[in-house]
C-alpha cells in the first residue's frame, strides 16, 4: 500500500504535464485519422414543443467512437479539432450527414421537420464548404434550405469580419435558419440582435439548472423570453431535466425545449424509432 502511495505521489507531481502533452498529441493523431476511419457518429436529441409536446426538430451532436477508449463526447475534442482546423472537414462531414437524414426523414415522415448543426466560430470565419460551395450544392440539389438550422454562439457576432457577414448572409439565402447556441453566456451585448436575421435563442442551461429554486435565473428567462418574441424570435430552453423546469417555461410562454427530460441525443434510427415512426411524435411524459 506505501509503494503504491508512493507512486502515486511520483505521477502526480512528474509525470503529469509530460502525459498530459503526451495525451494531447495522441489526441492530435487519432483525431487526423477518424475521419478517413469512419469513427465519427452522429447523434439526435429531441427539441420539443411546448405547446403540445410534439417534437419540432433535432439538434445534431457528434460523438467519436474511439478504437481503445470508447466513445467520446464532443467536450473532449472540438477544441483541439478546432485549433488544428479539423474542425473544418469534420464539421462538413457532420454537415453532410445531416443533409442526409433530414431528407430522409422529410420524405418518410414529416415534411417540415428540420435539424440543428452546431457551428464553432473557426467553421463560419474559414472557407469551410458550408459557404458558397454547400449553398450551390443544396441548389443544384433543390433542397429546401428550412431543413436546416446552424448553431451559433453569441461571441461570433461581437466583433463581425465582413466575411462572418458575408457567410451568414449566403447561408439565410438558401434558407437556412440560425439559433444563438447557449444564449446568456457570451458577450453580454445585444446589439447584434439587431442587426443580424436570426430566428432561435438558446437560453443556455445554467438559467435552466435551478429554476425550480432561483427566482432569478426565473426572472432572467422571463425577461429573455419577453424580449425574444418581441424582436420576433422563438425560444428554446437547453438542459431542461424536471418536468417542474419544463412547467415554469411554459408557463413562461418558452417556446420550445431540450434536454434529458425528453430525451438524450440518440443514433438516427433510435430517434426515428421513439421519435418519428411511433404515431404522432408525442412524448410519452409530456
Ligand atoms: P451545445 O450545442 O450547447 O449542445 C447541447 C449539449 O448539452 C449537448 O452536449 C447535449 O448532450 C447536452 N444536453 C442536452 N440536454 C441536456 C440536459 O438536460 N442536461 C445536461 N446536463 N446536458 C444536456 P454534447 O453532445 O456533449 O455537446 C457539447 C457541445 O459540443 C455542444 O454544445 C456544441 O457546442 C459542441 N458540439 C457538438 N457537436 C458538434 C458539431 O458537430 N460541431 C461543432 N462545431 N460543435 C459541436
Ligand atoms: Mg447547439
Ligand atoms: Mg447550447
Ligand atoms: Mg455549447
Amino acid at each position: 500500500r506505501a509503494k503504491n502511495h508512493g507512486r502515486n505521489r511520483y505521477s502526480y507531481f512528474t509525470a503529469d504535464l509530460h502525459e498530459q502533452a503526451q495525451r494531447r498529441m495522441r489526441l492530435i493523431s487519432d483525431l487526423r485519422a477518424a475521419l478517413a476511419a469512419q469513427q465519427f457518429r452522429v447523434y439526435y436529441q429531441p427539441i420539443v414543443d411546448l405547446a403540445d409536446g410534439q417534437v419540432f426538430k433535432a439538434e445534431a451532436l457528434i460523438r467519436w467512437q474511439h478504437p481503445a477508449l470508447g466513445m467520446i463526447e464532443p467536450g473532449q475534442f472540438i477544441t483541439v479539432a478546432e485549433d488544428t482546423g479539423l474542425i473544418i472537414p469534420i464539421g462538413d462531414w457532420v454537415f453532410e450527414q445531416a443533409l442526409n437524414q433530414v431528407n430522409q426523414w422529410r420524405c418518410q415522415y414529416r415534411p417540415d421537420f428540420q435539424i440543428s448543426v452546431n457551428k464553432s466560430p473557426v467553421q463560419i470565419r474559414q472557407a469551410d464548404k458550408t459557404s458558397s460551395g454547400w449553398v450551390q450544392h443544396l441548389e443544384q440539389r433543390q433542397f429546401p434550405g428550412d431543413g436546416i438550422c446552424i448553431e451559433i454562439t453569441e461571441g461570433l457576432l461581437l466583433n463581425t469580419e465582413p466575411g462572418t457577414l458575408k457567410k451568414l448572409r449566403e447561408y439565410r439565402a438558401a434558407g437556412i435558419q440560425v439559433a444563438i447556441d447557449d444564449f446568456g453566456t457570451g458577450y453580454s451585448s445585444l446589439t447584434y440582435l439587431k442587426k443580424f436575421n436570426i430566428d432561435y435563442l438558446k437560453i443556455d442551461r445554467v438559467f435552466i439548472a435551478h429554476l425550480e429554486t432561483d427566482a432569478n435565473d426565473q426572472a432572467l428567462c422571463e425577461a429573455i423570453i419577453v424580449m425574444a418574441h418581441k424582436l420576433g424570435l422563438k425560444v428554446i430552453a437547453e438542459g431542461v431535466e424536471t418536468d417542474e423546469q419544463r412547467r415554469i417555461l411554459q408557463h413562461a410562454g418558452c417556446d420550445y425545449a431540450q434536454g434529458f427530460f425528453y430525451g438524450r441525443p440518440v443514433p438516427a434510427d433510435e430517434f426515428a424509432a421513439r421519435w418519428l415512426a411511433a404515431g404522432d411524435g408525442h412524448s410519452p411524459i409530456r
